[in-house]
């Protein structure tokens, strides 16, 4: 699928991109691809090139949990749709797969991680069939614009804190596996019945060119 449609420029100061709004899982990246390791650009002013992002961003992972029986997309980077700009937005309601609801968060930034460091279970759209168990701080401070461009502050707690940490690090090229990647017993998959087994950490982890 085609994410992006350059239409031919009327003059040399004049040129328009337009993108689909039926952005598919498809067009969601995954490791190795290295831009996932690459630190996404501020935003400066909101355009409808992000505005166009971020509904482009919202379809492909409510495509992509359609698809699954027992994943829920809970959040999304910009640089998972291989836009480098520093986006993330969060479902409202992850608990529920029928809430397409999403918030929206640009130019995020942790101010302040707090709490203890708990670890816990985590996958990722772009690095697939694989969970990790990630040490992450209980509680975070995240400061970003909303999509009319003005600041505003959130705490999180729990889970929640834990999206937060998760996807801020997409925006600076970091994976969730790169927390965790001397810990041979971090790593697991997602069975046909939706349960975790653990992975062969030499086998399946250390030696995977596709992940590091
Ligand atoms: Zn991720």
């Amino acid at each position: 699928m085609q994410a992006q449609l350059a239409l031919e420029p009327l003059d040399k100061n004049y040129s328009v991109t337009v993108y689909f709004l039926d952005m598919t899982k498809d067009d969601i990246i995954a490791l190795p691809n290295p831009h996932l390791r690459e630190k996404s650009k501020r935003v400066g002013v909101i355009t409808d090139e992000i505005r166009q992002i971020v509904e482009a961003m919202e379809a492909a992972t409510i495509d992509w949990d359609t698809s699954r029986d027992h994943e829920v997309g809970v959040a999304l980077a910009a640089v998972q749709i291989d836009k480098l700009y520093k986006i993330v937005i969060v479902r409202n309601n992850y608990d529920d797969k029928n809430d397409h609801t999403f918030m929206v968060f640009i130019n995020p930034e942790i101010t302040k991680l707090e709490g203890e460091v708990i670890e816990d279970f985590e996958g990722c759209l772009s690095v697939p069939s694989i969970y990790g168990k990630v040490p992450r701080h209980s509680k975070v401070r995240v400061k970003a614009l909303d999509i009319n461009g003005k600041e505003f502050r959130v705490s999180a707690e729990g889970f929640l804190a834990r999206i937060f940490q998760h996807e801020i690090d997409h925006t600076n090229g970091i994976v969730f596996i790169d927390h965790i990647k001397e810990n041979p017993e971090a790593f697991f998959r997602l069975d046909d019945e939706g349960k975790l087994q653990e992975l062969d950490y030499e086998k399946e982890v250390k030696n995977n060119a596709d992940l590091w």
